[in-house]
């Protein structure tokens, strides 16, 4: 993992693809990421098992397109057994990273027994299994987790996590850059040395931006969702703001010397390269 001043790392997460055009779509991003080299790609899980083997058919293709390819695990609704399984299979296929979540039941999904109810369970579980196999990343939440009782809660678990093991750690995504530093104090004040990279959302589309911010907790600032939605429908507006505010902001973060940045990319290799070239030009 990056040292606390390596600013200059990053890394890309995909989703799985349910169809067979969005599959042959992401080898192609895939193969044009290759321009920018990050450190990893990861691949989203969906609680539930969902699209489990979506997972490691994704992790395949970017492992076989000469990146490193790093699998999400989300343990609630799965028993030990499982993940085990999974740890081993990952293991098998040379794998030395994962991302540990906890990961959100679909709704109407009633939680099964298992003692794997938190992230925390499942990084220990992975230590008692698997040994140093693994470098593992965890969730960080600089705007409190939707769940958390209280902002103190969340960051008395969030360092839990890494006294269990955990070797980093990635942000839900912000555009106030200021939450993301205190949360970075606040847990160093605790005691925790692991790198902490940022999660970047680039902005492409304004409506889907909103959605998924509302369901994650993560707030677009007023001055930001306001000037999205003056574009209404103008698509090239839209991105051409998104690209600037992100940028400036993945700028500022490296200057500020940020352990990384870990663009959540949905599928999208062109507005990550756009970014990252510019960020590269400075
Ligand atoms: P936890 O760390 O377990 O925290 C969840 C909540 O429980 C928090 O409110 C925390 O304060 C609280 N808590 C923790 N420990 C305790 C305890 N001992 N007692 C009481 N309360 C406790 N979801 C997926 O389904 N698949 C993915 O691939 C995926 N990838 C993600 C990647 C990143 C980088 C991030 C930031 C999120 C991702 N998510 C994913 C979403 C994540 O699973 C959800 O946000 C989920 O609600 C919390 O996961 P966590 O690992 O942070 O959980």
């Amino acid at each position: 993992m990056p040292e606390k001043s390596d600013s200059r790392f990053f890394s890309l997460e995909y989703f799985p693809p349910r169809e067979q055009a969005g599959r042959e779509r992401l080898v192609g991003t895939t193969k044009q990421l290759l321009e920018i080299d990050p450190a990893y790609i990861s691949v989203t899980y969906g609680a539930g098992g969902s699209t489990r083997s979506g997972t490691t058919e994704t992790l395949l293709m970017v492992k076989e397109l000469g990146h490193e390819a790093v699998p999400h695990i989300a343990c609630i609704g799965s028993q030990p057994e499982e993940i085990i399984e999974l740890l081993d299979f990952y293991k098998d296929k040379g794998v030395r990273r994962v991302v540990a979540l906890r990961g959100d039941l679909p709704s109407g999904m009633g939680l099964s027994h298992s003692p794997l109810r938190y992230a925390v369970d499942l990084v220990r579980l992975i230590k008692e299994h698997s040994g140093d196999w693994f470098d593992i990343s965890v969730a960080a939440y600089p705007e409190m987790h939707p769940q958390a009782g209280s902002f103190n809660d969340d960051i008395d678990h969030f360092v839990e996590k890494v006294r269990a093991g955990a070797d980093a750690a990635i942000t839900q995504y912000f555009y106030n850059i200021d939450a993301y530093w205190d949360f970075v104090n606040r847990v160093q004040a605790k005691g925790v040395d692991i790198p902490i990279i940022a999660g970047i959302m680039p902005i492409t589309n304004y409506t889907q931006l909103a959605r998924f911010s509302k369901m994650c907790g993560a707030e677009i600032p007023r001055w930001i969702a306001k000037r999205l939605e003056s574009y209404g429908d103008d698509i090239e507006s839209i991105r051409a703001f998104g690209h600037e505010v992100v940028t400036k902001m993945c700028d500022n973060l490296r200057s500020g010397g940020a352990a990384g940045i870990h663009f959540y990319s949905l599928n999208q290799a062109e507005p990550v390269l756009k970014i990252w070239r510019e960020l590269e030009a400075k």
